[in-house]
């Protein structure tokens, strides 16, 4: 057993910058567990310009925390205070990354440039290319051992522990995947940076290596909010990566193939009257990368023709930039697509050229990953990629009901429907902050014996040992195939209540088998991904429970279309009365969907209305006295 003030588990960019500011702000007794220092999204992501969403400071266009808090919230169902916050610690989280080195884009003036992203009326976005996410990893991993902070890899946390009553979480236990030997971790407080649920689908582009843990926390009795708001969009599946951007603006063919890479064609065509129409929409899907069930009709309908051919004709789907697309002529492009090509130089022949013109570290990255896009096409899918929702946090990143459990980063529902690109990093970076300073400035003092925290771990402890004692019958690998698989195809973009419905049975199913299964027998590295299969199938049926209740309630909005006999007509060429989308039920916008355990045990849904962006009408001398007796810190500013 071992203790700490504060635990914080994983080290992606929310994690790491959690750990550099508790010890910035003189919390020096903090360990970093994580499964690794290269594991997890954020060190292993990324896009064609990968986004960092930040308040805008340049120019003399005016911003101000308001109003980035109301773009922030503007897609609905985001508390207003929480848009508030991400907006105003902005600055904070994107300078602290500057004074570590990463190298964000700024004039000779200093002034920090920023370009326009989805879901921003502003240029707030910048990006240091690909791998923003990465160059803020090792920025801060650098920093992390510069200060000697505590860093123990390989650990996967399989439980959290509380208190008797579950107010409060006060330890976890982990997994060594090498050894199989258990740790328990003693801790006042867990900075909860486990990242977004990427093992809970088939079709992903998140990391291969990441799985994430939010089942973890609501298996501990953590709430959760807007589980079922998601973000898919089109990726390329051998190595995962967003096919936004510039992968779209180059205008590379769409083909589809039978199941053995034969019968090759152009299957948008079917779908448009002309060749132009069809490049139009191509086009914008750059732009406008994820699926949005406002861009239907519109460039989301891409999305819906490449699930065609891969979920209902079973075909497989590739973008192939070597030739044109057939009849490819520039001048009868619309004036924004044309204007484009023309002002990036790129009004040459075969979309690769031109790539290699606009972007070419974008092929030099696929060369990287043993994809050449001069003699090979590049295979596609519409991948899950992000969480909107995730476990319920205050103002101060704290878990609504459970005391001491600071969830930060993806695993934390912050967002709303829609959120701006690049608002997810900014979302960690703000996380990281709020929790190190609660923490500082209210919980550094023990509050839990160590007599108590050994019962509550040694019962544990009993009950993972008396499951070793019994027979493993299920196998992790088949295990985790069967939930992804169920994710993936009815929890994913394209929604129907039947599905859903049919889904959850089998997921109930899972989840008490799984946790009834014996672990008995199991290599090390088994033993781990059976434990980590139970926290992920528990996860799955709160996602689809949550997803169920959105087809129900609200209908289509955000990332997902929710289809319906008696919807709408979605696109005059999809006659099939399969595509006819349920619509949005507005006033839903104004609400919050919250789950966690009822008292059966079972999964529990229910409602929230969202709090408004704050007007702030503040006084300097007020203000200041508040932060210098503390009050800023109390219950009834914790909202
Ligand atoms: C392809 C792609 C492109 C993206 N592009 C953008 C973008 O342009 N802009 C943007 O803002 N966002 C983007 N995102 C989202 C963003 O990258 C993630 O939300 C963010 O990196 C998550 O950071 P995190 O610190 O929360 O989690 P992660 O970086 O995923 O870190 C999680 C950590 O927890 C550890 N961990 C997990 N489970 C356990 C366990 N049981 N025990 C111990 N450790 C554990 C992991 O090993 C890892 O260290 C993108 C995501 C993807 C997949």
């Amino acid at each position: 057993m071992k203790k700490y003030n504060t635990l914080v588990i994983g080290s992606g960019a929310s994690g790491l910058a959690a750990a550099v500011r508790l010890d910035a702000l003189g919390v020096k007794d903090v360990a970093i567990y994580t499964e690794g220092l290269g594991m997890g999204t954020s060190i292993n992501t990324g896009s064609d310009k990968q986004t960092y969403y930040k308040l805008g400071m340049y120019g003399k266009e005016g911003d101000s925390p308001v109003m980035m808090a109301r773009d922030l919230s503007a897609g609905g169902s985001m508390h207003g205070d929480i848009a508030l916050v991400e907006a105003a610690m902005s600055p904070l989280g994107f300078h602290h990354l500057v004074t570590l080195g990463v190298p964000f884009p700024h004039d000779p003036l200093g002034q920090y440039i920023g370009y326009k992203t989805d879901h921003d009326p502003k240029r707030r976005a910048t990006s240091c290319g690909p791998y923003t996410s990465r160059d803020m990893c090792v920025a801060l991993i650098k920093e992390v051992k510069r200060r000697n902070i505590s860093v123990m890899e390989k650990r996967i946390a399989v439980k959290l522990l509380t208190d008797d009553g579950k107010v409060r979480v006060c330890g976890a236990i982990f997994i060594n995947r090498e050894t199989g030997e258990m740790e328990c971790v003693q801790a006042e407080n867990i900075v909860f940076a486990v990242g977004g649920p990427g093992g809970l689908y088939k079709t992903s582009v998140y990391p291969a290596v990441h799985t994430g843990a939010i089942g973890l926390g609501i298996e501990a009795g953590a709430k959760g909010c807007n589980l079922a708001e998601s973000q898919f969009g089109l990726a390329s599946i051998k190595f995962r990566w967003n096919v936004s951007g510039s992968y779209m603006q180059v205008l590379p063919r769409f083909i589809s193939t039978d199941a053995e890479g034969n019968d090759a064609k152009e299957f948008l065509r079917e779908y448009f009257d002309t060749t132009e129409d069809m490049l139009n929409v191509v086009f914008l899907k750059g732009y406008q990368w994820p699926f949005a069930a406002g861009h239907v009709p519109g460039s989301s309908l891409i999305d819906i023709f490449t699930y065609i051919e891969t979920e209902q004709r079973h075909r497989r789907v590739f973008l192939d930039y070597r030739t044109d697309p057939e009849g490819l002529d520039f001048s009868k492009l619309n004036a924004e697509t044309k204007e484009y090509l023309e002002r990036s130089g790129i009004l040459c022949d075969t979309p690769l050229k031109r790539l290699e013109i606009l972007n070419s570290p974008a092929i030099e990255l696929y060369r990287r990953n043993g994809i050449d896009l001069a003699t090979e096409m590049l295979e596609i899918a519409v991948c899950a990629q992000h969480n909107n929702g995730g476990l319920a946090g205050n103002i101060w990143w704290e878990s609504i009901n459970l005391k001491h459990l600071f969830p930060v980063g993806e695993v934390n529902g912050t967002h709303g429907v829609t959120r701006p690109g690049g608002s997810a990093l900014n979302s960690g970076q703000a996380g990281a902050f709020r929790a190190s300073e609660y923490i500082a400035s209210k919980y550094q003092a023990d509050t839990m014996d160590a007599a108590a925290f050994a019962a509550i771990a040694e019962r544990e402890m009993a009950v993972l040992q008396l499951l070793q004692q019994q027979p493993a019958n299920c196998d992790w690998r088949a295990e985790r195939a069967e939930f992804q698989q169920r994710m993936s195809e009815s929890g994913s973009f394209i929604r129907s209540a039947d599905k859903v419905t049919e889904a959850l049975d089998g997921a109930h199913k899972q989840w008490q088998r799984l946790y009834t299964d014996g672990l008995g027998g199991l290599a090390p590295e088994d033993l781990t991904e059976a434990l980590r299969n139970r926290q992920l199938c528990l996860a799955h049926v709160f996602y689809l429970e949550c997803i169920l209740m959105q087809i129900d309630y609200i209908g289509s909005r955000g990332g997902s279309l929710v289809l319906a006999p008696d919807g709408k007509e979605i696109y005059e060429k999809l006659s099939d009365p399969f595509w006819r989308m349920k619509e949005e039920n507005t006033p839903y916008r104004r609400m919050m969907m919250l789950c966690g355990f009822g008292g059966n045990g079972y999964p529990e849904i229910y409602w929230d209305v969202c709090r408004d962006v704050p007007d702030p009408d503040g006084w300097f001398e007020t203000v200041w006295s508040d932060y210098r007796s503390k009050k800023i810190y109390d219950d009834e500013a914790k909202a």
